[in-house]
C-alpha cells in the first residue's frame, strides 16, 4: 500500500505529464484509507481523478468521495460480483451501490458508471443478460437490453451511466494461445501505469508488473521515460510491430486497432 509520502512524491513526477489519475490497475482503491487525502492532494495539484472499484466497498467508504473536488468519475466494475455472487446477492449488491450513490445530489456528483465488461460471455453466476435486467429493474426502466444492443452504453440517471463491452482476458506471459507480433496499443502513448511499490509499467493491465520499466521512487520519471525499453515498446507500436512478450499475448490491445494511425 502506497504511503502519503510515496504518494506524494509519485504525484510530483506525474503531474507534469497529465491533468487525469486513475486510482486502479486491478487493486481496490476504496481499500486505502487514504484515499480521501490522496484525492485533495490531487486537488492542489488540479488534477482530476478517476477511481474503478468493484464497488463492494462503496458503502462504507462513501464519506471519503464526499467534497471531492478532483474526484471526475467513478466507474464500479460489475464482472466480479456476476462471476461470484447469487441472484439476491447481486440484486443487494446494486441496492447497496445506488444507496451510496444517492448520497450525493446529483447537481454535486462524481458520475458514477456501471462497468459491464461481459458482454458475449454467459458463464458466471449472473450472466450479462441476467445483469442488465437487473439494473433495469432497479432503475426502473424499460428497454434497456434493446439500447444496449445499438450502443456500448447510456445514462441511467444524470449521474449515472452504464457502460458495457466484450468480455477480455487479462494477458499472461506463459499463456502463448493468442500470440502476435504485429499490433499496435495505446500503452505508453496515452498512458502508464505506477504500481504500489513505485514500479512503473505502459499500462494497466501489466498489474505484476511484468514489463518493469523503473522505479518512480528511485528513478525520476522522465529518466523512465526515455529508457531504451519504453523507447523500444513506444517506437514498435508506431510501426505496428510488439516488442513485449507480455504485449504478444494480450488481446486488450485489439480494441486499439481502429485508432493505430499515429
Ligand atoms: S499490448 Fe496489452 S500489455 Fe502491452 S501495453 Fe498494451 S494493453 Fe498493456
Amino acid at each position: 500500500m502506497m504511503s502519503a509520502v510515496e504518494f506524494e512524491h509519485a504525484l510530483n513526477q506525474l503531474a507534469p505529464y497529465t491533468s487525469l489519475l486513475h486510482f486502479h490497475v486491478l487493486g481496490e482503491p476504496l481499500l486505502h484509507p487514504l484515499i480521501g487525502h490522496f484525492l485533495d492532494l490531487c486537488d492542489k495539484k488540479q488534477i482530476r481523478v478517476h477511481i474503478v472499484t468493484n464497488g463492494t466497498l462503496l458503502n462504507k467508504c462513501i464519506i471519503n468521495l464526499h467534497n471531492k473536488d478532483a474526484l471526475r468519475s467513478v466507474s464500479i466494475s460489475l464482472q466480479s460480483m456476476c462471476a461470484t455472487a447469487s441472484f439476491e446477492e447481486f440484486s443487494d449488491y446494486l441496492t447497496s451501490l445506488i444507496n451510496a450513490i444517492e448520497t450525493f445530489q446529483e447537481s454535486a456528483s462524481p458520475l458514477f458508471t456501471f462497468r459491464l465488461w461481459n458482454k458475449g460471455s454467459e458463464s458466471g453466476k449472473i450472466t450479462y443478460s441476467d445483469a442488465i435486467r437487473e439494473i433495469e429493474r432497479h432503475f426502473n426502466i424499460n428497454g434497456l437490453v434493446e439500447s444496449l444492443n445499438l450502443q456500448r452504453g447510456c445514462m441511467l440517471r444524470p449521474n449515472i451511466s452504464i457502460n458495457t463491452a466484450e468480455h477480455f482476458e487479462w494477458p499472461h506471459i506463459n499463456d502463448t494461445s493468442s500470440e502476435n507480433t504485429t499490433g499496435y496499443c495505446l500503452g505508453l502513448k496515452e498512458q502508464i501505469g505506477v504500481l504500489t511499490d513505485g514500479t512503473v509499467i505502459p499500462c494497466c493491465l501489466d498489474h505484476e508488473g511484468i514489463i518493469n520499466l523503473g522505479n518512480l521512487f528511485t528513478t525520476p520519471l522522465q529518466t523512465i521515460l526515455a529508457s531504451d525499453r519504453t523507447q523500444t515498446i513506444k517506437k514498435s507500436f508506431q510501426k505496428n510491430m510488439i516488442a513485449e512478450e507480455l504485449c504478444k499475448q494480450c488481446s486488450y490491445r485489439r480494441r486499439f486497432d481502429r485508432d493505430s494511425s499515429d
